[in-house]
């Protein structure tokens, strides 16, 4: 069901079902989204501090009926504020925002070279700390998960990617998979793209369910932790409804065979800081 989850690698079970309030605007349209959400049944919410909404998501969880230790509550660190020491205050700077004392899963948002495991190592005196009950990863390849298991100490309990039919990058998945590092996807709905594809409009006739509910069905029959962004209240509520089907294996891997490495998303290997 909307609240079922996967067990991260520590024993904390993240729900792998939330709202993503990437370019919701804070204020109004991000306070009513994270309500809209919460009073439907989500318990997990998706932020930034580049998408600069904490405020509004931390206004949106505390006027809810939702107990705030119902919800596993996301933010992850920008590039500007990798290091050590300014992470560490970049993550207080959350908190405040946020209206809350402690983080359910704290990101590094991309990966920028060495600067990252100084960035590790705050996220894993943050996770001792216990100011946060788990530490990930966004946006981390093969090669930059490996460098960076050199020197961790804590493996990351995440890595939140692009993710959809046009960009499975399966190799990644197996791997994150073997590490226990949970797989989770960002723009799950290609960014609205995913709308125009035949095989979609096909498959939702199928089902008789809407192109969003049968790649956000194929995402948890992967494996993968699915965030879908919307600030519409009908779509946020219809989004989640994807619990009464299931794909079958044909149809999973029909799916899977549309990858064809294309991004939507800056790639993690050329990202302009
Ligand atoms: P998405 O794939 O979730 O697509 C969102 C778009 O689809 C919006 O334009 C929305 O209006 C539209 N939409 C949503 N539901 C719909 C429906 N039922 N019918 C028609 N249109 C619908 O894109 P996203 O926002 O890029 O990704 C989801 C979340 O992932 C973000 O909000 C954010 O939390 C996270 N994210 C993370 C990173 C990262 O670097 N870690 C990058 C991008 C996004």
């Amino acid at each position: 069901d909307l609240q079922g989850s996967f067990e991260l690698h520590n024993g904390v079970h993240m729900p792998y079902f939330g709202l993503g309030v990437y370019q919701s605007k804070d204020g109004s349209e991000v306070i009513n989204a994270v309500q809209a959400a919460l009073n439907h049944g989500y318990r997990h919410i998706d932020t930034a501090a580049i998408y600069h909404n904490e405020e509004g998501v931390g206004t949106g969880i505390k006027e809810s009926n939702v107990d705030r230790r119902d919800i596993f509550l996301v933010s992850k660190v920008w590039n500007t504020d990798q290091g050590y020491d300014s992470t560490l205050k970049a993550f207080d700077a959350s908190l405040e925002r946020l209206g809350t004392d402690y983080l359910d899963l704290y990101l590094i948002h991309w990966p920028k070279g060495e600067l990252s495991k100084e960035t590790w190592k705050a996220l894993e005196r943050l996770y001792k700390e216990k100011h946060v009950r788990a530490i990930g990863v966004s946006n981390f390849l093969k090669h930059h998960l490996e460098d960076l298991l050199t020197s961790a100490e804590i493996v990351p309990m995440v890595n939140q990617m692009e993710f959809h039919p046009y960009l499975v990058q399966q190799d990644l998945v197996d791997f994150c998979k073997a590490q226990r590092i949970q797989y989770e996807a960002w723009s799950p709905l290609m960014q609205g793209n995913i709308f125009d594809l035949d095989i979609m409009k096909k498959m939702a006739a199928k089902y008789n369910k809407t192109i969003a509910q049968v790649v956000l069905r194929w995402d948890l029959q992967k494996g993968v932790v699915t965030i879908p962004k919307s600030s519409k209240k009908e779509r946020i509520v219809a989004n989640a409804n994807i619990f009464d089907f299931e794909l079958t294996e044909e149809d999973i891997q029909a799916l899977d065979k549309l990858d064809r490495g294309k991004r939507f998303g800056p790639d993690p290997d050329n990202f302009d800081f």
